[in-house]
This record gives structure tokens, sequence and C-alpha cells, in this order.
């Protein structure tokens, strides 16, 4: 899950990363009343989970008599969409030179990848398109505990040296809070010393309960539904809904939704031995999504009976027309149980899919 910029902000704080005095405000009053906290200019920051909003109009400069008006302009804002309810109000920096630093995980060394360039502010994805030279790497295997000095020094070159304690802070913030990412940009020199002028940090879903995170905003509400359920549930962008059981077969349904040139709106993987109340919640949050004008079924009976599936379809009580690949475990009582109960049985998942493509067309 994304973190907003106030709230890494406040996590690299606890970890020693220094950054602009500031505060959070949800109207322009607010910031009226705590302005003199913030010296003659400030910068108001939209806090919305969206990247680039100095370009997308989020960042505005304004001084002390401007404030609350620019504030005001700023809350009636949509950057990329997305309404403004909150704004990190910091002093404004006399920037003299700007880095970027990150930490990713790189999964394909398994290590943690630190990111460091002079050339900070600017998009990092078009420079290490640009300028590739421009952007210096390390790999670090997750069990140190620093990052060793000689990496440092590789990394800095010519820049500030304090700029070695921050990269080490970060680190630490990376591997305590179990982050995907922990990205400084720009990482900022100002006449009174170096800054975190902006602050990312993406936390690893699966480490969401061990960091006491108990909403996941990145979710939609149906795949928050589904997680209480222990489904895997994914939302796309066409019109067939998916229901399968185990990850195999239910990506193997996908493919073949691709093949005949249909679109699912999402799939969702019952697991194994799912009961008539579980195929029937499954049903429902499949159905639940409005884009979903057939749903295409594919099971295989092994704990999982096939009776109890058709159990579960027939009291979800859904509209959309169902579509259905049974076979194993009692599939010979599933195929009595949906008889002329409106559902289509075909004998082969290719039929099936086929059948839901044709559906939609
Ligand atoms: P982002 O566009 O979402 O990454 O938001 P940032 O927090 O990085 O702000 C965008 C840009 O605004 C930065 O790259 C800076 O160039 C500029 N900016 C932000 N804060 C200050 C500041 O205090 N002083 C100056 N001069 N520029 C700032
Ligand atoms: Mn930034």
């Amino acid at each position: 899950m994304k973190l907003l910029e106030h709230e890494a902000r406040a996590l690299f704080e606890k970890y020693g990363i220094p950054h602009p005095r500031g505060f959070l405000i949800r109207s322009p009053g607010e910031l009226q009343e705590r302005i003199g906290e913030l010296g003659e200019r400030c910068v108001l920051k939209a806090q919305v989970d969206v990247g680039g909003r100095g370009k997308a109009g989020g960042i505005l400069v304004a001084d002390r008599a401007t404030a609350e008006k620019k504030a005001a302009e700023l809350f009636e804002r949509e950057i990329k969409g997305v309404p403004v309810r909150e704004i990190l109000a910091v002093e404004y920096l006399e920037i003299r030179q700007e880095f970027y630093a990150s930490i990713a995980i790189d999964r394909s060394t398994k290590q943690a990848l630190i990111l460091f360039t002079d050339q900070g502010g600017v998009d990092i994805e078009t420079l290490a398109k640009e300028r590739p030279d421009a952007v210096r790497k390390a790999s670090l295997p997750l069990l140190m505990h620093d990052i060793p000095p000689f990496m440092v020094r590789d990394l800095l070159q010519s820049a500030p040296k304090e700029i070695g304690k921050i990269l080490n802070q970060l680190y630490r913030v990376f591997c305590e809070k179990d982050a995907l990412l922990a990205e400084i940009n720009p990482l900022v020199v100002t006449p009174e010393g170096v800054y975190a002028a902006d602050a990312k940090l993406i936390i690893d879903d699966n480490a969401l309960a061990r960091q006491g995170i108990t909403v996941n905003r990145d979710l939609t509400e149906r795949e928050r539904e589904a997680e209480k359920h222990g489904f895997s549930y994914v939302e796309l962008t066409g019109d067939i809904g998916v229901i399968g059981n185990g990850a195999g077969l239910t990506m193997a349904t996908l493919d073949l939704i691709e093949y005949y040139e249909g679109r699912a709106a999402n799939f969702l993987d019952v697991g194994g031995g799912a009961d008539q109340e579980r195929v029937m919640h499954a049903v429902r949050l499949v159905a639940a999504d409005p884009s979903v004008r057939v749903i295409v079924v594919n099971l295989l009976g092994g704990i999982t009976r096939c009776d109890e599936v058709a159990k579960g379809i027939i009291s979800a009580g859904i509209s959309q027309p169902v579509i259905l690949r049974l076979a194993g475990t009692n599939e010979a009582e599933g195929r009595k149980i949906l008889d002329g109960c409106g559902y289509r049985m075909m004998e082969s998942m290719e039929q099936a899919v086929k059948a839901a493509v044709e559906a939609v067309r």
C-alpha cells in the first residue's frame, strides 16, 4: 500500500531524516491560524495518491499574504481526478541542488536496490531512459545492518557527506517498515542543510498486519470484502466475471478469454474445498461489479463437490447469466441441481469461455 506524503514523512522523521517544518490542514482557515510557524513563504502540497503532483498542479508556492487564498484554491482542485481533502503546508526551501534517492526490492537478485542521482526533482523513469549513466546503483543483501561506507561513497561521489547518513536512515525505514519502495525525490541542499522535500513509501501488502495497518486503501471495496472471505480477487477492465478454483485453473480461464478475444472484468479464486456458502459469496461478489455482464464458473471438483457448487450458485440469486464448466466429484448431482434453472453447463472450459465471449459480443 502506498502511503501519502505526510504519512511517509512522519515515519521518515522517526528515523531522523530531516524535512522542512510543516503541518497538515483540512481547511484554509487552519492554515491561517498557524501560518506564523512557516516563515515568509510556504509550499502547499495536495495529499493525493498520485505521482507527479508538481506538474499536475498539486504543489503551490505562496507567501504569507496569499497563502489562505491559495490553499482555498488548491482545496477546490482535482489532481489527476482525485479531490484534495488534505494539504501539507511546509516552509519554503531555498533549493541549491536537488538529488534523488530510493531503495527498492529487486526481485531478480532478492536484494535491496539503491538508486542515487544528482539530477533529482525530475521524473526518474525519464532520466533513467535518457541518461542512464546519471543514475548510480548499488545492490545490498537485506541481511546487512547498514549500507557499507564504500558503497555510500560510490553512490554519493561529490554529493554532500550528510546524505550518506540520510541514505542509511532511509535504509532502516525501508527494512523495518517492510517497504517495497522508500524514495526521496527531491532530496535538497539549501543554505541551512539537507532536507527530504518529498517522501514516498510503499509498504508490502503482505506485511500490513505486522505494520499495524488494518485497512488497505489501495484496494477497492469489493477487493477488501474478498480479502475478508480469503478469496484471491482482482478487478480488471472488461465485462466477463471469472470464478475458478486454484490459481492455475483461474489463470487458464483468463488466458482462454484472451484467446477468444473477450475481456475479463475480474477474477476470483475460491480456493480449495469451497462449500455452498463460500460459492454463494464468491458469485455475489463477482456479480456485484457493475461492469460484469456474464459470469464464467470454471471449477474442478476434488475436495470441492460439484453439488455444493451448484447449490451455491443458485442461492446467490444474481441477475447476470452464468455459464459453467463443472467437472469431477459429484458432477452428475451438480448437473441435476442446475438442470432447468436456466444455467448453461458446458462440456469443456473452451466451450464455456467461448459461450461467455459470444454472450457479451
Ligand atoms: P511530486 O511532484 O508529487 O513529486 O511532489 P514534490 O513534493 O516532489 O514537489 C514537486 C517539485 O516542487 C519538487 O521537485 C521541487 O522542485 C518543487 N518544490 C517542492 N517544495 C519546494 C520548496 O520548498 N522550494 C522550492 N524551491 N521548490 C520546491
Ligand atoms: Mn517528488
